[in-house]
C-alpha cells in the first residue's frame, strides 16, 4: 500500500526563526507517518534547526536541491553526503524553477538523483509540463521523456526510494490548478512509464504526487484520484494553519 504524502515546498521564503517557529506550531498536530507522511522542503540555512525542532515528530525535513558531488571545489553547492550526515534524508530535485532559472537539464538531474540515492537520500523528482505542449498535444511524449531521462539507469532497488511529482509549470504559483482529471492523467502516464521501465509491481509501489496551486479548495478532489498519492504544495504551505488544514483534509 502506498502511504500518502503532503509535502510543502517553501522555496526561498522563510528565515531560520520563521522556519523553527512554524515547526514548533505544527509538530504536535501531525498524524503518524504510517498513516500519512508530512514533509517540508526549506531553504538550506533552515534545515538543521528544523531537524532539531522537529525532534521525534513524524515531520520530515527536506532539502530543495543538492549537487551530485559529495565534496570538492564546487563553490556554493550543497553536498548530498553532508545533507544526510546532518539528518536531512529527503531532497526535491528537478523542480521547474531549477530547470527554468538555473538551466538544469535532465542529464544533470539524473546525476543528482543517482548521487542523492547513493548517499541515502530519498528524492522527490519533479516532472513539469507546459500549457504550450498541452495545447499542442505533445504532453504525453514530454512527460514520458522527462521520466525516462531523469530516472535513467536506476536499479529496481533504487527506484523504490524515489517519489515523483507531476507539476505542470502553468499551474505552479499561478492559482490555476490542473483540474483533478488532468492531474490524474499526468500521474497515470508517469506510472505507466515506470511500469514500462520496471514492471507493474515496482510501479504500483512508487508514489506519484501532483503539484501546482493545491489549496484547501481542491485537495480532496485531487487526493481522491487513484494515481495521485499526495501533493507537493508551494504557496499554501507557507502558513502553519493552512498547512495543517491540508494535512487533515
Ligand atoms: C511548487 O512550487 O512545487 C508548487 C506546486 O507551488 P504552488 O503550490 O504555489 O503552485
Amino acid at each position: 500500500m502506498r502511504v500518502p504524502i503532503i509535502a510543502g515546498n517553501w522555496k526561498m521564503n522563510k528565515d531560520v526563526q520563521e522556519a523553527v517557529s512554524f515547526v514548533n506550531q505544527i509538530k504536535d498536530h501531525l498524524p503518524p507517518a504510517s498513516q500519512l507522511e508530512t514533509a517540508l522542503a526549506a531553504p538550506t540555512l533552515c534545515l538543521v534547526p528544523m531537524v532539531k525542532a522537529a525532534g521525534g515528530s513524524p515531520l520530515k525535513i527536506m532539502a530543495e536541491n543538492c549537487y551530485y558531488k559529495d565534496r570538492g571545489a564546487y563553490t556554493g553547492e550543497t553536498s548530498p553526503y553532508a545533507l544526510y550526515q546532518a539528518g536531512i534524508h529527503h531532497v526535491i530535485l528537478g523542480h521547474s524553477e531549477r530547470r527554468t532559472y538555473f538551466h538544469e537539464t535532465d542529464e544533470l538531474i539524473n546525476k543528482k538523483v543517482k548521487a542523492a540515492l547513493q548517499n541515502g537520500l530519498c528524492p522527490i523528482v519533479c516532472c513539469d509540463d507546459t500549457m504550450g505542449r498541452r495545447i499542442a498535444g505533445k504532453k504525453v511524449h514530454w512527460v514520458v521523456s522527462r521520466i525516462l531521462a531523469d530516472l535513467h539507469g536506476l536499479s529496481n532497488d533504487e527506484i523504490c526510494h524515489v517519489t515523483i511529482a507531476y507539476e505542470p509549470s502553468w499551474a505552479i504559483g499561478t492559482g490555476e490548478s490542473a483540474d483533478p482529471e488532468q492531474a490524474a492523467e499526468g500521474c497515470y502516464l508517469i506510472r505507466q512509464t515506470i511500469s514500462d521501465m520496471y514492471g507493474d509491481a515496482v510501479a504500483n509501489n512508487v508514489r506519484i504526487l501532483y503539484g501546482g496551486s493545491v489549496t484547501n479548495a481542491n485537495i480532496n478532489a485531487l487526493m481522491a484520484k487513484a494515481d495521485i498519492d499526495g501533493v507537493l504544495v508551494g504557496t499554501a504551505s507557507l502558513d502553519p494553519q493552512t498547512f495543517l488544514q491540508l494535512v487533515h483534509h
